[in-house]
């Protein structure tokens, strides 16, 4: 018997009443096999949706099968809200598109789960959201320069460029584009937030879909990923 807990990111169906759960764990990605999990009468139909934080106890080896199950986190307000739930979903896009890379799991997943437990009570997910893209970046090494100059560490009349690596000063900037002073502010201060307390600030509409298509670019350059979930977004918010 193995015992884990993590979060269900994605579900395949397997023959005709069962699925295939890919668990997020701080050991990385796990399947578990879950027999007869759409039957009615299952005891795990409920419990074994997508998103939900539980404990596995499982039993085999090669393909891991499902013995028992509870739940940590059901996130009732994210399931209830449709952007709340688009958030979600491209965040786990996200960690499925990661997970098998070299990526430090035992620091990503308990962020992981922070980030959703704060979209699940907070009037200012998109913000979570946005955090959670620039410490990923971190985490795979690849994230931005916001305070300095990425080449002379300068901090002064800095411009924010995605192919330059973020913020260039005025001698070292190669790569001219038009992102606003107050956006590499914004992304600073949500770089280096502690998710632990609150956010406080609102932020206008304009910043935050300038905030998007930056963190769009720069996916698209250094990672060449965009999840569907994003194309969902953009219908239902415009952005
Ligand atoms: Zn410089």
């Amino acid at each position: 018997m193995e015992s884990f807990q993590g979060i269900f990111l994605k579900q395949i169906p397997f023959k005709e009443s069962s699925k295939i759960m890919h668990i997020y764990t701080d050991e990385g990605l796990k399947s578990v096999l879950i027999h007869g999990a759409k039957r009615l009468k299952s005891p795990f139909l409920a419990s074994s949706d997508v998103l939900n934080e539980v404990i596995c106890h499982t039993s085999g080896k090669d393909l891991l099968t499902l013995v028992d199950l509870s739940i940590v986190e059901h996130y009732d307000h994210i399931r209830e809200d449709v952007i709340k739930t688009t958030f979600a979903q491209h965040i786990c896009e996200l960690v499925l598109h990661v997970a098998d890379s070299s990526i430090d799991h035992k620091r990503l997943k308990p962020f992981l789960s922070k980030v959703l437990q704060r979209i699940n009570t907070t009037d200012q997910a998109v913000l979570y959201v946005y955090m959670f893209e620039l410490k990923l970046l971190y985490l795979l090494g690849l994230q931005p320069s916001l305070k300095q100059c990425l080449i002379c560490q300068s901090s002064k009349d800095l411009t924010l460029s995605v192919l330059d690596g973020g913020a260039r000063c005025e001698t070292h900037l190669a790569h001219k584009e038009t992102w606003s002073e107050e956006l590499r502010q914004l992304a600073s201060v949500l770089y280096y937030h502690d998710i632990t307390n609150d956010i406080t600030w609102t932020i206008d509409e304009g910043l935050i879909s300038e905030c998007r298509r930056f963190l769009d670019r720069y996916y698209e350059v250094y990672l060449n990923y965009r999840t569907k979930s994003r194309n969902v977004w953009m219908g239902l918010l415009g952005y």
